[in-house]
Order: structure tokens, then sequence, then C-alpha cells
């Protein structure tokens, strides 16, 4: 069924509309964020579809067709609504709360962006209805605002203590560029990144590994950072510049705290390092900077898990120019940079050693940078 028959078929009508928002991968640059430093994601191919009409009762009613139950609600506050509704709830909260009359609506979605993988289908879903709903209402929220208040659902009303990266890529990213972002300033800056032209190929690769205790080791990395960033006397790890590391380092007595600032202000360089290979059209040679980042995140911040290193060093051993697990870590997905022409070879030797270890297999694809959330031309 089409989403247009599946939103006809829940509502007795036709929508109004329809609105896409991508998953995205971040290419370099992790825990950078709340540490107010630098990312470069790119949106990916895979997205959230909205199909959304006006309701007449004055609520919001959701269906998805990844979840067999609908949500319906009027104007709620953060805890009201729980579960994936939440996510939608959130929008539209936020949006209210920062003075916009929301207009009540029908929403129905589809998605091919994996949940809970990394790929950050929960912003992908922000970012659809969010931009459904302003273009619907004919709310007057500029793109470079939208971010924060799709964070702000996520961050407020489902209580999830994430930074702005997901939603700025959702929102912001641009075909054939990365998106640079300044997480203190949130300034950006399109890099061009046209894979494609040059031969060249992300291919994803998602570990499937079991997400353990994520949340809590997420907490405790924030929470060393903070402590380090306090210890060192500075607002966040970002003013720590790479040439001073040394000297931060030797202020700190804490081997851990040493890793993990060492993590941050590293990954800080590498993202500057990687965006001006970039501007200068030489992809081919961040590849050495994702794997350095890759080792950072395994020995440093002690985020990756048995599978990631493994389709990381199987993708090396396979003749990719660099890989390194992409998003907050405890298993999820791995890039590499690749030769366009490898990526069937590279994704069936991950599969490979993936089988000999004994881990359940993993999913890979190859990643181009796609749009961001907008409203798409047509039925779908
Ligand atoms: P990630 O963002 O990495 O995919 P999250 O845990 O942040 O993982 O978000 C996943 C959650 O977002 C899902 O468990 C679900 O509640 C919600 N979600 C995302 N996409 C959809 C969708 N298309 N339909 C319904 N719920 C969704
Ligand atoms: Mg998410």
């Amino acid at each position: 069924m089409s989403l247009s028959e599946i939103f006809k078929d829940a509502y007795g009508a036709e929508p109004t509309g329809f609105w896409a928002a991508p998953g995205r991968v971040n290419l370099i640059g992790e825990h950078t964020d709340y540490n107010d430093g630098f990312v470069l994601p790119f949106a990916l191919p895979q997205r959230t579809v909205a199909a959304a009409g006006p309701s007449e009762d004055g609520r919001w009613h959701v269906c998805s067709t990844l979840i067999p139950e609908p949500v319906s609600f009027g104007t709620t506050s953060p805890g009201d609504v729980t579960g994936w509704g939440a996510y939608v709830a959130g929008v539209v909260w936020a949006l209210q709360d920062a003075g916009f009359e929301v207009p009540p609506a029908r929403i129905a979605l589809d998605s091919d962006v994996p949940l809970g993988s990394g790929l950050s289908s929960s912003a992908a879903l922000e970012s659809a209805v969010l931009t459904a709903l302003v273009d619907l209402g004919g709310l007057d929220l500029p793109v470079e605002k939208r971010p924060a208040l799709a964070q702000r659902a996520e961050n407020v009303y489902v209580g999830a203590p994430t930074g702005i990266m997901d939603q700025s890529a959702s929102i912001r990213c641009l075909e054939g560029r990365a998106l640079f972002l300044d997480c203190r300033t949130y300034e950006v800056e399109q890099i061009p990144f046209d894979l494609a032209a040059e031969g060249l190929a992300i291919l994803v690769i998602n570990s499937n590994a079991p997400h353990q205790h994520v949340d809590g080791e997420y907490g405790a990395r924030r929470k060393a950072c903070e402590e380090a960033a306090a210890a060192l006397g500075v607002r966040a790890l970002r003013d720590v510049d790479v040439a001073d590391l040394p000297e931060a380092l030797a202020k700190l007595g804490d081997d851990v705290l040493r890793r993990r600032t060492r993590h941050i202000v590293t990954e800080n360089q590498r993202v500057l390092d990687t965006v001006a290979l970039l501007r200068e059209g030489r992809t081919r040679e961040i590849g050495p900077l994702l794997t350095a980042s890759h080792v950072s995140m395994r020995d440093d911040f002690e985020i990756t898990v048995a599978q990631v290193d493994v389709a990381v060093e199987t993708a090396l051993e396979s003749g990719a120019y660099g890989a390194r697990m992409t998003g907050g870590g405890f298993g999820g997905c791995v890039l590499a940079l690749i030769d366009a022409d490898r990526a069937y070879a590279t994704a069936a030797a991950v599969a490979a050693a993936y089988e000999k270890k004994g881990f359940t297999a993993p999913d890979s694809f190859v990643a181009v940078a796609g749009p961001g959330a907008a409203r798409m031309p047509g039925n779908q």
C-alpha cells in the first residue's frame, strides 16, 4: 500500500501533502557535540515520510507503518504521551512552547531509516513532523531555528539527552554536501562531499550488535568530559587546543579523565582536518583520519564493542581508505570509505568475518549524501 492509501485508510481523507526528512551518518566528530565541538554529518538517502493533513477535532492523530498502535493527543506537557508518540507530541509541545499556534493534524508515517541503529530515525521522525506542521500552519520558523526545537522535543519531552547534531543534519543537510556544524554557535558550513564524482563510496555497516548499557555509559562519558573541563578551568573541552593537549593532560590526575579528554581534543582537530581536506577535494586522504578516530574511540573513549572493531579491521584489510564506528557507541554502525566498485567485496568480507566470530550477521548499504527535510512534490 502507498502512504497515500495508508493515510486514506486511517483517516478517510486525502493528505494535504508529504514531507520527508532523512536519517544521517556522522562522517567524523564523535561525542564532540556536547563538548561544544565540531561534527560533520551527512544526510542518508533513507528517510521518514510524513503524509499530513488537517484534523477537525482539534487534536493530533498519528500512525506509523512501523508500529501497530496509532496515537492521538490534544495539547500536552512532557510526560503525558510516552512511547513512540512522545517524539511527535514533543514536536507539537516544543512548537507551542515557543509560542506557535500549531495546526491540529492527522499524520501517517513511513520510514526506511532503521530504528535504534544510530542512524537517527528519531531525528528523521521529529524533523519530518516538524516540517509538515510548520508548512501546514504557515508558521514563521526559519530553517536555522528548527533543529533546536526538534532537539527540545527529544531532550525535554522524550527525555533523551542528545546534542544538536541529529536534528541539524536531518533538517539542514544538502545533497552532495556534508554539514560542518559548530555545536557551540550552531554555525554551519556546507562542505563538498560528492563521493560518486571521485569513484568513491561510503559503505555503512550496521553491526546489529545488541545495545547494552548505552544510556549509563553515555551519561558517564558526559560527566567525565564536564569534570575534565572543570578541572582545566575551561567552559568545555572544545576550548582545549590540540597544541595545548600535553599541558592539559599533565594537569589531570586521573588516567580515565586524561584519555576521555585526549579523545575529544584530538577528535575536534580531526574534524577540522577532514573539513580542510574536503574543501580541497582531497577526499581519499580523509581515510587515515577516519581510522584514527576509531582508534581513539576504541582506546581512549572506550565506546566500541567487538562487532564494530571487527567491521573496521575487516574493511581496512579489504582495502578501505579508512573506517570508523559512527554514532554514540556500544554497537550501531561503522562507515568505511572505499572505492565505489569495492562495496560488495567489502560488505561480503565483513559478513564472512562476522560469521567466523559467531556474531549476528551485519547489514550493509552504500550511502550517498542526500537532501535534508523538505516537502515532497506530487503524490506518494
Ligand atoms: P535512532 O535515532 O538511532 O534510530 P532512537 O532510540 O533515538 O534511535 O530512536 C528510535 C525510536 O524512535 C523508536 O524506538 C521509536 O520510538 C521512534 N521512531 C523512529 N522512527 C519511527 C517511525 N517511523 N515510526 C514510529 N516510531 C519511530
Ligand atoms: Mg535517535
